[in-house]
């Protein structure tokens, strides 16, 4: 069972959806043309960043532009192309794999719903809602490690499981922001809210999020000034840590 999101989380998942919104477009950084070209530049996109993923998708789309092509492709080949963005012969066979299953299954056509989305091996539910919303446009909550760091940081969510963080925002936010929220924050945490040592001095979200290191907590009401004591002896406000 999903557990409810912390209090105060939908007033939190408000303010940062208007607020990424005037930073960041609603895009993944990976070039694409297609839904084919999105589902095979995120295969590739595993363990390296979206810019080696952009240099050898260009001569691999010229070379392969359908399914149909990649999944008749010389491994050989294909590994060559792509040796920039690491983990080459696993991911040559993830992509040929891929391909030879939306052939398989779907005409070579990328489906456009979930449920035949995961059937592909490769994709799992993140992938399957960055191609249903940047692909598809779609709403679709892709949750991957950055979208893990701030929804927890936000106090959007108070767990570490991907579906569990999907299924609470996705109740919290309005159907048409989820796909824009997902990629925005992944931005953001790449930017802003980076996994080390967040840069909370120049974050927009940092007057209500409770993981800040610069915004100071907010004060109790002073007590009555008969049992308030010397001012030394009242707590004193320490910035919150990240999470
Ligand atoms: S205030 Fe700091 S911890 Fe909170 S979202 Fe911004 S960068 Fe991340």
């Amino acid at each position: 069972m999903v557990p409810p999101p912390p209090r105060g989380a939908r007033t939190r998942a408000r303010l940062t959806v208007e607020r990424l919104r005037d930073l960041y477009p609603a895009a993944t950084e990976l070039s694409h043309e297609n839904p084919f070209q999105l589902l095979i530049a995120t295969i590739l996109s595993a363990q390296t960043t979206d810019r080696s993923v952009n240099l050898v998708s260009p001569e691999l789309f010229r070379r392969y532009p359908t399914a149909e092509d990649l999944a008749a492709a010389d491994p050989a080949v294909v590994e060559t192309l792509i040796k920039p963005t690491g983990f080459f012969r696993a991911k040559t066979k993830r992509i040929i794999a891929a391909s030879r299953k939306l052939v398989e299954l779907f005409g070579g056509e990328v489906p456009n719903k979930m449920e035949d989305l995961v059937k592909i091996p490769g994709i799992g539910r993140k992938t399957a809602n960055v191609i249903l919303g940047a692909g598809f446009g779609v709403p679709g909550f892709a949750v991957d490690t950055h979208v893990i760091r701030l929804t927890n940081r936000l106090g959007l969510v108070a767990t570490k499981d991907p579906v569990k963080i999907e299924y609470q925002v996705c109740s919290t936010v309005p159907k048409e922001e989820w796909t824009g929220l997902s990629l925005r924050l992944i931005l953001h945490g790449r930017r802003v809210c980076v996994a080390r040592r967040p840069r909370c001095e120049e974050c927009v979200l940092n007057d209500f999020c409770p993981s800040s290191l610069v915004r100071p907590k907010r004060r109790r009401p002073a007590p009555a000034a008969s049992i308030a004591g010397p001012p030394s002896s009242r707590p004193v406000p320490t910035p919150n840590r990240p999470a």
